[in-house]
C-alpha cells in the first residue's frame, strides 16, 4: 500500500503519535532487544535459513536450530550439496522436518537459476520451495536490508493492539488491514531494526497476556481500556493433541532412523518401535507416508533416512 493510502487508512495516528511509537519501541529494543545474528548480519542466506526455521517454531528453539545449520552449511552451495539424510540429521528434532528438505531444495534451485545468490525479486523468492510471504519478507528486512514489514505472530499482536485495539489481532482484524497498519508503522530507513523491535516486544511483552502496567507505548495503545476492563485475549486455536498422534509417531520413525547410519531392517525398525500388531500397522502406513514425503525411503525389507544409498536403490 502506498504511504499516503496507508495514512489516510489510519486518520487516528497522527504524526506525533506514530513518531512516539516508532522512538519508544525503538528505545526499547536498543536497551532490552535480543539481536539474533540473522538479524543484523545482512546475508540473505542466513536470513533465508531463520525464516525456514522460525515457522510453527517458538523464537527459545529458533537460535539453536539456526546455529546447527549454519555450522553444518555455512553457504548456500553447502546446503545445496547436502544429501537428504544429511539435512535431516542436522536438523534434528526441530520438529516439522519437510521444512529441512524444501530449505535443502531451495538453496538447490537458486544455485542453479541464480548462482549463488538469492534473488532479490519478491516474485523469485516465493517461487522457491517453503518460501512465503512472512520467508520472504525477512530475507527482504534482514538479509538485504529492506524496509519491508516481516511481521510474525509476535509482531502482528503488537501491530493490531496499537493502532486497530484488537485483542487478538490474527482473529479481530483481516489480514489485509493488518498488513496496511504494519506499512503505516515502518520507519522508512529503519526496516530491519523495527522488524526486530516488534518482533521482540510482541515475545516479552505484548504477550497473548500482556504485560499492560510495564509497556513503553501504553498510553498510545487502542487496546490498553479493553485489557484494563478485564477482557481476555482467546488463545487463537488449541493446540492438537501430541501425545498419541500421528505426528509423535512420525517422529519416533524419524528419531531411530536418524540415530542409524546404515540401512535398517524393517523388522528391527517394526520391532523396536511397535508392541502389537496394531501399532505394527500404524508404523508400516507412517513408514509409508514419510517415504511420499521424501522423508526416508523403504526397500527390499529395508528402510532409512532421506534417499536410499546407491547399493539399494
Ligand atoms: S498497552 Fe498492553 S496491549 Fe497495548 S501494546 Fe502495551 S502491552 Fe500491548
Amino acid at each position: 500500500m502506498p504511504a499516503t493510502t496507508a495514512a489516510a487508512a489510519f486518520p487516528s495516528l497522527t504524526p506525533q503519535r506514530l513518531g512516539r511509537i516508532r522512538a519508544r519501541l525503538l528505545a526499547w529494543h536498543g536497551e532490552h532487544g535480543d539481536d539474533f545474528p540473522w538479524r543484523t548480519s545482512r546475508d540473505p542466506y542466513a536470513a533465508l535459513v531463520a525464516g525456514v526455521c522460525s515457522q510453527q517454531t517458538q523464537m527459545a528453539r529458533v537460535l539453536p536450530l539456526w546455529r546447527r545449520w549454519m555450522a553444518a552449511f555455512p553457504t548456500l552451495a553447502a546446503a545445496a550439496g547436502a544429501s537428504r539424510a544429511r539435512a535431516l540429521r542436522v536438523w534434528g528434532r526441530a520438529g516439522y522436518p519437510r521444512r529441512a528438505l524444501a530449505l535443502r531444495e531451495a538453496v538447490r534451485l537458486c544455485l542453479r537459476a541464480h548462482g549463488s545468490a538469492l534473488p532479490r525479486e519478491q516474485a523469485a523468492l516465493l517461487a522457491l520451495p517453503g518460501v512465503g510471504p512472512f520467508t520472504a519478507a525477512v530475507v527482504f528486512s534482514f538479509g538485504f536490508g529492506d524496509d519491508a514489514p516481516a511481521v510474525d505472530t509476535n509482531a502482528v499482536r503488537v501491530i493490531g493492539r496499537l493502532l486497530l485495539g484488537d485483542l487478538q489481532p490474527a482473529r479481530e482484524s483481516a489480514p489485509r488491514t493488518l498488513a496496511a497498519a504494519a506499512a503505516r508503522l515502518l520507519p522508512p530507513g529503519a526496516g530491519p531494526r523495527w522488524n526486530a523491535a516488534l518482533m521482540e516486544y510482541g515475545a516479552r511483552v505484548c504477550t497473548p497476556r500482556p504485560r499492560c502496567g510495564g509497556c513503553v507505548v501504553a498510553t498510545l495503545c487502542v487496546a490498553r481500556p479493553r485489557f484494563e476492563r478485564g477482557e481476555c485475549a482467546q488463545p487463537l486455536r488449541a493446540q492438537p493433541r501430541f501425545e498419541g498422534s500421528d505426528r509423535q509417531w512420525r517422529g519416533r520413525i524419524l528419531g531411530l532412523l536418524r540415530e542409524r547410519r546404515e540401512p535398517l531392517r524393517m523388522a528391527a525398525l517394526l520391532n523396536a518401535l511397535a508392541e502389537d500388531m496394531e501399532q505394527r500397522a500404524r508404523v508400516r502406513r507412517l513408514l509409508e507416508a514419510l517415504c511420499a514425503d521424501g522423508l526416508a525411503w523403504a526397500r527390499r525389507g529395508r528402510c532409512g533416512l532421506g534417499e536410499p544409498p546407491r547399493g539399494v536403490r
